[in-house]
């Protein structure tokens, strides 16, 4: 491609609203450009990597023998009602209404799609195993889209479905998946975590997610060094501390005059946050009840995730109760509120507080706490499971050592669904002895605009993008000095024919610029390798330089040849 028709804009100037260098560089690049919040156009440069991307998937999963179908985005709210998930998906889906008021929605997944697509077309244990993807583009209303690619209201997925006779069928399909999204984000060029993840309050049993390790990943990653322990951070058990064995002593009312938080109240008894128990106080919706008060030991947080799974709501249906209505129902009394004296509410504790003793919580009595609170003994729970969140340096809950943590992009994710959809839809098959059995089913998604953005948070630097071989828009661009130089120019389309005739994507960068303005987009729109075609190419020597190092080399053009071809070789 000559760079003088190249449809390219590059921007010296740093967007505004562009945080994080993905954002920040494939907007300058001139590969994206934003079209509203949270949705996005590719042009020429970042269509090519996209589709590097998409190729790579689509090798790696036509080799685990998976078959690439396309479904539509528009999705009829029919078969959405039939899993349950019309209501559950919440505010996240684009819904929509046809002329006859009949109602769509915009695919956020297509889980529902898939199986309907199965149960009417497999009804034989002949057609199973089946593996069919996708390569497609999503829709969420996402609460807050930023980061540009990263988190986005429109973005191209990659979604697989597997569909096998039985369990053991599973656990081999997802194996497989495991093993081709390990070889794509190697064959990217990402450095990632493989951890596991939270499989949510609504049915489906393992699931890990492929996290690209960045600072500004929004996946908190809890792992050990110990062991092979490594979890998403709201997935991570957290360990009790081991039950006191101390005598309980007698329940009693203290005053504590305006002591509403945790710090007010050890201040003001001389505790420990340790003895103390935190409240968490919500509103639900849709349920059979209404409010929800959460207890946690006063030093730990809370993990909305382990509460919304120990509910079985989904996250959309529970907020932060209005104090004042819910006092009014509950007896509960802001910043006063304990176990102790509440009605009408779902209590939920953690492990941890039934192993304590002696506490001091609040006592539903406004300017006043309980102390030597004890489980059992002075309240109960309606549940009682861990709902504390991990924190650095926590005993690991495999060997106990202490956990470490680090951020991560959240590229991909494999899920064993089991026969949550193929249940609530009705997905059978028939075995050999002609009984009705039913499809036992996983998914996997990877996130294409998303890995895209991943690539770049992880290979750049402060002249801008640098593309791994392997996904780069070209592998080579040629730039030439002087374009008003006869000599330079005939060099140049030399290496640019040659390269071409050998199969080489190479980038021809034959504009009427300053040679400074030249390298500078180079390196900013990220091509692998240089090289640059000036003043000695009266003596047919051409400069040789990696965009990922600072050495240039002097070279004849049969031997940059010869290093491009090994290099594309060696990496691609
Ligand atoms: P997240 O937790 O980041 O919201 P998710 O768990 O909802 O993601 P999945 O439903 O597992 O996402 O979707 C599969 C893949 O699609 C994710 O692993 C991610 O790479 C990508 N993805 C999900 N949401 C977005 C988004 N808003 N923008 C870009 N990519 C996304
Ligand atoms: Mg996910």
């Amino acid at each position: 491609m000559r760079m003088s028709k190249m449809y390219l804009r590059t921007l010296r100037e740093v967007p505004a609203e562009a945080e994080i260098p993905s954002h920040i560089l494939l907007l300058r690049a001139g590969m994206i450009r934003k079209l509203v919040s949270g949705v996005y156009g590719f042009m020429p440069l970042g269509k090519r990597v996209l589709q590097k991307i998409e190729n790579i998937v689509r090798e790696e999963m036509d080799k685990k023998g998976a078959q690439e179908i396309l479904m539509s985005a528009i999705q009829p709210a029919e078969l959405w009602q039939e899993s349950g998930r019309w209501y559950e998906y919440g505010p996240e889906m684009w819904r929509l209404k046809d002329r006859n008021d009949r109602e769509f929605c915009l695919g956020p997944t297509h889980e529902e799609v898939f199986t309907d697509i199965v149960r009417n077309e497999v009804d034989s244990y002949r057609q199973l195993p089946l593996n069919l993807y996708q390569i497609q583009t999503k829709y969420r209303d996402e609460q807050r889209p930023r980061f540009g690619l990263m988190r986005s209201r429109e973005f191209i997925m990659k979604d697989a479905y597997s569909f096998d006779r039985d369990w053991e069928g599973l656990d081999k399909s997802y194996q497989e998946m495991y093993e081709a999204y390990e070889t794509i984000f190697d064959r990217c060029g990402l450095e990632y975590r493989v951890v596991e993840a939270d499989t949510g309050a609504m049915g489906g049993s393992d699931s890990h997610e492929f996290c690209a390790l960045s600072e500004f990943g929004e996946s908190e990653i809890c792992y050990c060094e110990k062991c092979d322990m490594a979890a998403t951070r709201e997935r991570a058990n957290c360990v009790d501390d081991p039950a006191d064995s101390s005598e309980m002593l007698e329940l009693e009312t203290v005053k504590t005059p305006g002591k509403k938080t945790i710090a007010e109240v050890v201040e003001y008894l001389k505790l420990d946050e340790k003895q103390t128990i935190k409240a968490l106080l919500f509103e639900v919706f849709d349920q059979e009840y209404k409010y929800v008060a959460a207890f946690i030991r006063g030093d730990r947080e809370l993990n909305m995730t382990k509460l919304i799974n120990a509910l079985g709501i989904p996250e959309h249906a529970i907020q932060f109760a209005d104090e004042d209505a819910m006092s009014k129902e509950t007896g509960s009394v802001g910043g006063f509120t304990g176990p102790i004296g509440l009605r009408n509410c779902k209590i939920v504790v953690d492990s941890e507080l039934v192993g304590a003793k002696n506490l001091c919580a609040g006592a539903c009595l406004a300017d006043h706490h309980m102390i030597n609170v004890n489980y059992g003994r002075d309240y109960k729970a309606d549940i009682v499971t861990d709902i504390k969140l991990i924190e650095e340096g926590d005993p690991c809950f495999k060997c106990g050592a202490a956990v470490k943590f680090a951020r991560g992009i959240e590229v991909g994710q494999v899920f064993k669904l089991g026969t949550k959809y193929s249940e609530s839809m009705h997905a059978y098959y028939k075995d050999e002895n002609m009984n009705e059995k039913v499809i036992v089913m996983g998914c996997y998604g990877i996130g294409i605009s998303r890995t895209l953005a991943a690539i770049v948070e992880q290979h750049h630097d402060e002249n801008g993008i640098i593309w791994p071989i392997s996904v780069a828009p070209y592998a080579v661009i040629i730039t030439i000095v002087n374009i008003g130089d006869e000599v330079q120019n005939n060099l140049a389309e030399q290496l640019y024919q040659k390269l071409q005739s050998l199969g080489v994507e190479v980038l021809l960068d034959d504009r009427n610029e300053r040679p400074g303005v030249k390298f500078k987009d180079a390196d900013l729109i990220g091509i692998p390798i240089r090289v640059t075609v000036g003043k000695k190419a009266k003596d047919g020597i051409v400069e040789y330089k990696l965009r990922s190092s600072d050495e240039i080399l002097e070279k004849s053009v049969d031997e940059a040849v010869e290093s491009i071809i090994s290099l594309i070789e060696s990496k691609g």
